[in-house]
C-alpha cells in the first residue's frame, strides 16, 4: 500500500489514509482508470501525472504565448486530447510519443507559471455528448480553420487571428534535396523531379493532392504526407502548412504560404489573439471547439476559489461548499495552535463534485475520503462526507498532513509521519458499513503507527515528539524496537 509515484512536489506519500470507508461506486470509465500517462521521452518511457504531462506540454507546444487565457485554454486542449488520445502507442508500451505526432513534450522547459496554469485548470476537459472531445489544435490557421469530421471541428474564418496578422511564410526547395526528403519517409517520387502542382483543395483551400512531374511521369501524394516528410527531413520550418501556391521553374520549386500546422481545431494566433483582448479560456474553446462543454464533468462545472486567510478552496459549488472553508479555517487554527509551528503558504484544498471526477483526478479508489500532494488536498464530495460523518475529521487530517510534510526533515520514516497525524487528528471514526479488504492492511499500519507515535508521547512528552519532525528522530528512537516493528508493519 505503499506505492510512491513522482509527484510535483516530491514523494507523494502512502496513497492509503486513515478516513476510509467502502463506497459503491458506479463503474469507472476507461478513460478515468488512471491519473498517468506513459510518454515515451527519448529512449525512456516515462509515467508521468496527468498535469504534469500537460504542464509539459505547454512547455513545449505554447512558447508563444503571452495570456494567461490562451495558455488556460492550451492546457484544457491537451488535456482533453491527452484522454482522449491515451493508449495510441499501446503496441509499443506507451502511450504518447513525446514529438508532434502526438503532442510535443518538453520537460526541461516547465515553469512554475505553466505548472499553475496546469494546476488552475486540472481535471477540465471539453466534452461533447457526454464524452472527452477530439480536441486539435494547430499554430496559426491562415486565417481560416480546417474541417474535420466532428461536428465541432466544421472550418470558420477566424476574425481573431486575421485581426492578429497571419504568418506568411515561403520556402524555395530544392528537387534533388525534396526527392530525397520523400524517400527518407518511404515516398515515391520521380527520379529528376521538375514541378509539383496543387490538384486538389480542401474547403478551407488548404492543399490536399499533389501532382509530382519529372522523367515524362506523374505521382500523386496526399499535401498532408507530403508535409510531415519534409518538415521530418528538412525542418518543420520549410513547408509550415498546407495552405500554400507553388511555382516551378529554373530548377527550384517554390512554396509561398499562410499560416502553421493543420490548421484544425484551436488555433494558437488565434486564441493568443482573443485572450490579449481580454476573452476567457472558455471563450476561447467556445469559439474554436463550438457546440461543446468545458468542465471537469460533462455536466460543464468548473472550478471557482474562495478564499480564506490560511486555505483557499476551489469548488463547484461555491454555494454548497462554503461552509468547509470555514471548517478548513478553523481546524488550520487548531493545527497551529496544537503545534505552534507557523501555517504553510498556498494550502488549498479541492472538493469534487462527485466520485467519478475525484478518482479521475486523482487515481483513488473510493474508499479513500482525501488525498494530500505537497499543499493540496483533495477531497471527495463534501456531501458524502457529511453523510458519513467524517468531514471534520477528515479536513483536519489532510490539512495536518500538509503541515507534517511541509516541516518534516529528510528522510523521516513514513510511519512517524503518518504516526504524527493520525495521533493529532485524534480518534478514528468508525468506518461505513462495510470495510473494503484492500483497505484493512493501511488501516492496520496506520493504528500501529498511532499508537507508536502515542507511546513516544508518553515516554517523551508531546512538545518533544512534534519538535523530532523537523529535527529528526534521535537515534535512540530511530534504532528502537517501536521504530523496527512499526517500519516492518508498512
Ligand atoms: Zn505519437
Ligand atoms: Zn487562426
Amino acid at each position: 500500500m505503499t506505492a510512491q509515484r513522482g509527484g510535483l512536489r516530491g514523494r507523494r506519500r502512502p496513497r492509503a489514509c486513515p478516513t476510509f470507508w467502502l463506497v459503491l461506486a458506479a463503474a469507472v470509465p476507461l478513460w478515468a482508470a488512471s491519473p498517468t500517462v506513459k510518454v515515451r521521452v527519448g529512449s525512456a518511457v516515462l509515467d508521468l501525472p496527468l498535469e504534469r504531462y500537460v504542464a509539459g506540454v505547454l512547455a513545449g507546444e505554447s512558447s508563444v504565448f503571452r495570456s494567461d487565457a490562451a495558455l488556460r485554454a492550451m492546457a484544457v486542449a491537451a488535456r482533453t486530447y491527452a484522454i482522449h488520445l491515451r493508449g495510441r502507442h499501446a503496441a509499443e508500451g506507451y502511450d504518447f510519443c513525446a514529438t508532434t505526432h502526438c503532442q510535443r513534450v518538453d520537460m526541461g522547459a516547465i515553469t512554475p507559471r505553466l505548472v499553475s496554469i496546469a494546476e488552475d485548470t486540472a481535471g477540465e476537459l471539453v466534452w461533447f455528448e457526454g464524452k472527452p472531445a477530439f480536441t486539435p489544435y494547430t499554430r496559426d490557421c491562415g486565417g481560416r480553420t480546417e474541417d474535420a469530421a466532428e461536428p465541432y471541428l466544421k472550418g470558420h474564418p477566424d476574425v481573431y487571428c486575421a485581426r492578429a496578422g497571419t504568418e506568411t511564410w515561403q520556402w524555395d526547395g530544392d528537387p534533388v534535396t525534396i526527392v530525397k526528403a520523400l524517400a527518407g519517409s518511404g515516398l515515391r517520387a520521380p527520379q529528376r523531379l521538375e514541378g509539383i502542382t496543387v490538384v486538389s483543395r480542401t474547403a478551407s483551400g488548404r492543399a490536399l493532392t499533389l501532382s509530382l512531374v519529372g522523367n515524362g511521369e506523374t505521382v500523386r501524394i496526399s499535401a498532408g504526407s507530403f508535409r510531415f516528410a519534409v518538415g521530418r527531413e528538412l525542418g518543420w520550418n520549410t513547408v509550415r502548412s498546407d495552405l500554400y501556391e507553388i511555382q516551378s521553374g529554373g530548377g527550384r520549386i517554390l512554396f509561398q504560404g499562410r499560416g502553421a500546422g493543420h490548421g484544425m481545431g484551436l488555433c494558437q494566433r488565434g486564441a493568443e489573439q482573443m485572450g490579449e483582448e481580454g476573452r476567457s479560456y472558455r471563450d476561447i474553446l467556445a469559439y474554436y471547439y463550438p457546440g461543446t462543454a468545458v468542465g471537469i464533468t460533462a455536466r460543464g462545472l468548473a472550478w471557482q476559489r474562495l478564499g480564506g486567510e490560511s486555505v483557499a478552496l476551489w469548488t463547484t459549488q461555491p454555494e454548497r461548499d462554503g461552509s468547509v472553508l470555514a471548517i478548513a479555517e478553523r481546524e488550520s487554527r487548531r493545527v497551529m495552535e496544537r503545534t505552534n509551528w507557523p501555517w504553510p503558504a498556498h494550502v488549498e484544498i479541492r472538493i469534487y463534485p462527485d466520485l467519478d471526477s475525484f478518482r479521475n483526478a486523482t487515481g483513488e479508489p473510493g474508499w479513500v475520503a482525501g488525498f494530500t500532494e505537497g499543499r493540496r488536498i483533495q477531497l471527495q464530495p463534501a456531501s458524502v462526507l457529511r453523510s458519513r460523518g467524517v468531514l471534520e475529521q477528515t479536513v483536519r487530517h489532510e490539512l495536518l498532513h500538509v503541515a507534517v510534510e511541509s516541516r518534516a526533515a529528510p528522510g523521516e520514516p513514513v510511519w512517524f509521519r503518518e504516526g504524527i497525524v493520525a495521533y493529532l487528528t485524534g480518534p478514528e471514526a468508525r468506518g461505513g458499513p462495510g470495510t473494503s479488504p484492500a483497505e484493512a492492511p493501511a488501516r492496520r499500519a496506520h493504528g500501529e503507527a498511532r499508537r507508536a507515535v502515542a507511546g513516544l508521547v508518553g515516554r517523551y512528552g508531546e512538545a518533544t515528539v512534534l519538535d523530532w519532525v523537523a529535527r529528526g528522530l534521535p537515534p535512540e528512537v530511530k534504532n528502537s524496537s517501536t521504530s523496527q516493528a512499526a517500519t516492518k508493519s508498512r
